[in-house]
């Protein structure tokens, strides 16, 4: 078989283009496919935040962190407990987390790919994998085909070969659904803050912060079987959970203007049977989406890139594209993801616990214990300042 690039990569978004830059600075001959075009406009509709993890992996594959497309920092949280009492706290300093406008980012990511030596196939959607004993061939709806001895699915969580091997699972402990509604403002939103509500109903959350000026998210994120059975829209769960325990968030969910789409997504996580099989390898939203309780996927996406581009690298100097070849990066993603997911386990069944938030509002040792180990700075109540400043 003739091959148009040693490895083939589908998808240049995070995934795609870290494995990409990483494997190309190895000496690799990589070639990625992307159904969309080189630079993407701004897409603020998902109003994507790096956490400082993501932030590192990213400076570590050459990208600034710094443009048009990135926004307002968080560099503290507000926890808002069932009986509306909360609780400030900062963030230590170099680990704020950062807003960003997902467009922009892709966008950054395929020019520092470009400048790397990579090459990037754009606007071509892959629609059938073919994998063979000689390596495999990828075609597209526009009628092109790609050959090379392996493929890395960095498509998404509907990857390609994730989905034509039927690898998609679900994760049933994270059966979660993500509602986030954009508002031009919402009076009394600490800036700088990541704002979370905590209600200890089936894990419903509702938090927020300001991306920019004049652009604030609010998303639910609560049990799916719940909305299921109470046979609401999207929008209406939302109002529901709000009007059932916020009056804060209710009324200025009701009042304040809303911009752009409501944006859902259910379920937040499923997991993949395998990560790797013979000329195959998953990474990013692809290898399974873990992050049921904040929806975000970018760390994971950028940690697995890092760990994945030392295997296939790896295998590509021994011409040798067995899955065994690949089994540092099935170890190095257990160990990296596995202890995360297990801390989002014991947060999810904390957040389920009315009981144990209300105490975890005055306990500090239990709220360090189970939600996020930082110093108090400020304390107070929602209780009665519907329309007045947190
Ligand atoms: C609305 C929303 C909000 C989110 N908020 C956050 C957040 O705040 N923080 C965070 O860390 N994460 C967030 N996430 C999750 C995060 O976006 C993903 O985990 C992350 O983008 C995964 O990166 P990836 O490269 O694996 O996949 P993707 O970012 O999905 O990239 C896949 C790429 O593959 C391309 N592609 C797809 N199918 C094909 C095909 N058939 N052929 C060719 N190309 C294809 C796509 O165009 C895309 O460029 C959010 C997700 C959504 C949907």
């Amino acid at each position: 078989m003739k091959y148009d690039a040693e490895i083939l990569i589908a998808g240049a978004g995070p995934a795609g283009c870290a494995t990409a830059i990483r494997l190309v600075d190895a000496g690799c001959d990589v070639l990625v496919i992307e159904r969309d075009t080189l630079t993407p406009g701004p897409d603020l509709t998902s109003g994507e935040v790096l956490s400082p993890m993501a932030q590192r992996e990213l400076r570590d594959v050459g990208l600034r962190i710094a443009g048009d497309w990135v926004f307002d920092q968080v560099d503290k949280v507000r926890n808002v407990y069932p009986d509306l009492s909360w609780t400030l706290h900062s963030v230590p300093s170099g680990l704020e987390y950062r807003h960003i406008d997902r467009g922009g980012l892709n966008a950054a990511l395929r020019q520092r790919l470009l400048q790397a030596g990579g090459r990037i196939e754009c606007e071509q959607t892959v629609t059938e994998v073919d994998m063979r004993d000689d390596g495999v061939v990828l075609r597209t709806r526009h009628g092109r085909e790609f050959r090379a001895n392996m493929l890395i699915d960095a498509a998404g969580r509907h990857g390609p070969a994730l989905t034509a091997l039927k690898l998609k699972q679900p994760e049933p402990e994270f059966r979660q659904i993500g509602i986030a509604i954009f508002y031009e403002s919402f009076e009394g939103t600490p800036l700088d803050t990541w704002d979370r509500h905590l209600y200890g109903d089936h894990g419903a959350m509702i938090s927020g912060s300001r991306i920019r000026n004049g652009l604030y998210r609010y998303i639910l994120e609560a049990d799916l079987d719940d909305k299921q059975q109470r046979g609401m829209r999207p929008v209406e769960f939302y109002e529901y959970i709000a009007e059932t325990y916020d009056p804060w968030i209710r009324e200025r969910c009701m009042r304040e203007p809303r911009v752009g789409d409501v944006w859902t997504m259910a379920p937040l996580a499923h997991r993949a049977a395998d990560v790797t099989r013979d000329r195959l390898l998953l990474v990013g939203d692809a290898a399974g989406y873990l992050s049921p309780f904040t929806g975000q996927g970018v760390e994971i996406a950028l940690r697995g890139a890092r760990l994945a581009a030392q295997a296939v690298a790896a295998a590509a100097r021994l011409d040798d594209y067995s899955a065994g070849r690949f089994a540092p990066y099935v170890e190095g993603r257990n160990a990296e993801v596995a202890t995360l997911v297990s801390h989002l386990r014991r947060m999810l069944r904390f957040v389920r616990d009315r009981d144990a938030l209300l105490r975890a509002s005055t306990d500090d040792a239990l709220r360090a214990q189970h939600l996020l180990p930082l110093p108090v700075i400020d304390r107070g109540t929602l209780r009665g300042s519907t329309t007045a400043q947190a």
